[in-house]
């Protein structure tokens, strides 16, 4: 019922670990083909959804300069390797006939759309699901920053990032079992703990637009649905 839904337009961030399950490296269509159903079953509430792709399960500029390489020659590798994923999602998504744009911030002709906020938003409301690639086309950025500027461009109510935790925890699970996880932060508290929601480019972006971050676990079944629902899912951080 749409009359429920809490979130008219959101804009999701799929990390490249998400794709790759797991993997070691690549893409594990398992979890492509399921990611895609969630989101077909999520624009069939009636949401418009952008989504921002990364590219960590191919190549990370940081991790190539460590070894030697150029860093801006990494980072043009890194926002390669999104395009490589996006073109993966799209596939998985409009094989389950949910139609999609690719729209990228470095033109590749042939391949796929140049980003256009404008078409962007046209294409939502025709019922596309559309997938911002390329992050922002700049080295030095990262596709989280890429996911708050692009939600910011095109108004999204929400801005959810997808990762394998169950949300925001007070030091790291893994290592810390006392550790708690918050329902809900604000951006200062966020700040203040250091706790790392995002880098802090993307993150003090989505403050200062007062854009809303949701962080979730998308290897849960359903969590996107929930989290579109306004139900507590994951961790909530705002104003
Ligand atoms: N990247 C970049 N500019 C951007 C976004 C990404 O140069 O605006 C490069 C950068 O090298 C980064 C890689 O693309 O490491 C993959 O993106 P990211 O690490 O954000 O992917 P994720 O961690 O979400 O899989």
């Amino acid at each position: 019922d749409k009359a429920e839904l809490a979130h008219k337009r959101i804009l999701l961030k799929l990390s490249g670990e998400a794709l790759m399950g797991n993997e070691s490296f690549g893409i594990d269509p398992v979890v492509l083909e399921r990611m895609a159903s969630e989101v077909k079953a999520v624009r069939q509430l009636g949401v418009q959804i952008g989504i921002v792709v990364g590219g960590g399960n191919l190549f990370r500029g940081e991790r190539l300069a460590k070894a030697g390489m150029n860093r801006v020659a990494g980072d043009h590798m890194g926002m390669l390797a999104t395009v490589m994923n996006s073109l993966a999602m799209q596939d998985a998504l409009e094989r389950i006939k949910q139609p999609t744009r690719v729209m990228s911030a470095i033109s590749l002709t042939g391949v796929c759309e140049d980003y256009d906020r404008r078409f962007a938003i046209r294409f939502m409301e025709a019922g596309n699901v559309v997938i911002f690639c390329a992050g922002t086309g700049n080295p030095f950025f990262t596709t989280d920053t890429a996911a708050c500027l692009r939600g910011i461009e095109i108004e999204a109510d929400l801005i959810l990032k997808a990762t394998k935790v169950d949300g925001v925890y007070s030091a790291d699970p893994m290592k810390y079992p006392e550790a708690v996880k918050y329902n809900r932060l604000t951006y200062s508290e966020a700040l203040e703990r250091e706790l790392g929601v995002m880098d802090l480019t993307a993150f003090c972006l989505a403050r200062d637009h007062d854009k809303k971050i949701r962080v979730l676990n998308m290897t849960r079944d359903g969590a996107l649905l929930r989290a579109v629902k306004g139900e507590d899912e994951g961790t909530l951080i705002e104003k």
